[in-house]
């Protein structure tokens, strides 16, 4: 999904794109030749993921000037994304330019959310309210500076994500396309041996090539069917030493991967499994909401196989609930032993990431998991969750729509997330779960 953002000059769009963008990347960016243009970059924003482009600020202007030149390029920019978001000064209020600009973004008929910037302090939220005479819907109070208003930016830009239509799944899970993977874990457990295990014995190896993007390293390779990627971690690293702040981030290789990786393998040490580093990594990566799959490595040297790979399971439900049912391969790096079975499972991991439920069914499903167990009672009123809807795939994202999503209890979110993962047959899956006020 390819977000402009667009505005008259000095509005704050270069500091929402830095917000948007983030400080880890922000450095980046300011390496030179790690980061091929710094106005178009990759953003998070709570679970969203997309990218964002700088436009440039622009004045009125006339034939043949620079100016003029800005505005067409400006122009290419906006054919190129899916969603704007347009930004005004709300302490300036609305300018002729800011008229004619969102004339402009509004001729070209796709979702536009309107930021009403610099809006921090008392009056902000009623400054904002200008911005409706734009006629591009609701202003959302915001402070690019102070970061306020991005829960609501969140929901708006996820909206206007639902009205385009994410990618399709059926694009996605295109056989052709290969699965990027990255190799994850802390230092020892085996991961450049686990590397050079699957790609050593594959002589169908294309690589390694520069990959998706400049800073990242790729190997391409299939076994059967199955195509993969695998993303180079250590080859990021490397890159990453040109600077020492992005080094310092102990989990900065888990982050870099993910950027790049649909899914991961985890690999523990299985006769030192869970510790901190690795419930840290293994976290991050269901927060990230990517396929995952834990390779339980060193096996050979495991003297009680049976218990330690039930612990192991009954551990991983334990101690990451988010993603229940991660499934945990036993391999052997070193001799190869299981490296086809977490090559498949991963494969089946991406499947299920990948998992798309029609309205009808997800419904069925909400009368069923709500009459089992109703949701509470706050105050003294029932919570009423009228509706669902999936949103997204990979990972799978469900929007709920209830009479009062803030009262609605985190532990029977829990439940119904919980239900869902077992209906849908969606183990070790990241399931989210929004809610959305709805009557
Ligand atoms: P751009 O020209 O649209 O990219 O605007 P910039 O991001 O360069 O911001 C223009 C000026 O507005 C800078 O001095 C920013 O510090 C300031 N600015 C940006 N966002 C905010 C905000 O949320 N509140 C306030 N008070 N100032 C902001
Ligand atoms: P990395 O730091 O995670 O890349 O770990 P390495 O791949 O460098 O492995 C660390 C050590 O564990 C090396 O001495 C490996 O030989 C050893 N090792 C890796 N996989 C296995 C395995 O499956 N069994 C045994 N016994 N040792 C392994």
């Amino acid at each position: 999904m390819k977000v402009a953002i667009a505005g008259r000059a000095n509005v704050g769009k270069s500091t929402l794109f830095n917000r948007l963008v983030g400080k880890r990347l922000a450095i980046v960016d300011d390496t030179p030749g790690v980061t091929r243009d710094r106005r178009e970059a990759e953003a998070r924003l709570q679970d969203l993921t997309f990218t964002v482009v700088d436009t440039a600020g622009f004045e009125g202007a006339d034939e043949g000037t620079l100016e003029h030149r800005m505005w067409a390029q400006m122009g290419r920019a906006l054919d190129e994304a899916d969603v704007y978001l347009f930004v005004v000064d709300a302490r300036a209020g609305v300018t002729p330019l800011d008229e004619q600009l969102a004339d402009e973004v509004r001729r070209r008929g796709k979702p536009v959310v309107l930021v009403a910037n610099k809006a921090e302090g008392r009056n902000g939220e009623v400054a904002s309210l200008e911005a409706y005479s734009l006629g591009l819907g609701d202003p959302i109070a915001f402070s690019a500076e102070h970061g306020d208003g991005l829960s609501d930016l969140r929901d708006a830009l996820m909206e206007a994500f639902e009205s385009v239509g994410e990618p399709l799944p059926e694009e996605d899970e295109d056989a052709s396309k290969p699965i990027s993977v990255a190799i994850l874990g802390r230092p020892n457990v085996g991961k450049s041996t686990l590397l050079n295990q699957i790609i050593g014995e594959e002589r169908m190896l294309t690589g390694p090539e520069a990959g998706l993007t400049r800073d990242s390293i790729t190997v391409d390779f299939s076994r059967g069917e199955q195509h993969f990627r695998l993303v180079d971690t250590a080859g990021l690293r490397r890159r990453a030493r040109v600077t020492e702040a992005l080094e310092k981030a102990s989990t900065g290789d888990t982050i870099r991967a993910m950027k790049y990786a649909e899914a991961a393998i985890v690999v523990l040490d299985a006769t030192m499994p869970f510790e901190k580093q690795d419930l840290t990594i293994l976290d991050l990566v269901a927060r990230e909401g990517r396929a995952l799959v834990i390779a339980f490595n060193k096996w050979d040297l495991v003297p009680t196989p049976d218990e330690s790979i039930r612990a192991a399971r009954e551990a991983v439900n334990r101690l990451i609930p988010q993603a229940a049912g991660i499934r945990v391969v036993p391999v052997s790096a070193l001799s190869g032993r299981g490296v086809d079975k977490l090559m498949a499972t991963v494969g089946d991991a991406v499947e299920r990431w990948s998992t798309r439920i029609s309205t009808g069914k997800l419904n069925r499903w909400l009368e069923m998991a709500t009459q089992r167990h109703a949701p509470p009672a706050v105050s003294g009123r029932r919570i009423k969750i009228r509706y669902m809807t999936q949103a997204k795939s990979r990972p799978p994202t469900f929007i709920a729509f209830c009479s009062r999503p803030d009262a609605l209890p985190d532990s029977y979110k829990r439940y119904l997330i919980n239900s869902l993962r077992e209906t849908f047959d969606m183990p070790g899956v990241p399931i989210r779960l929004l809610l959305r006020k709805g009557d």
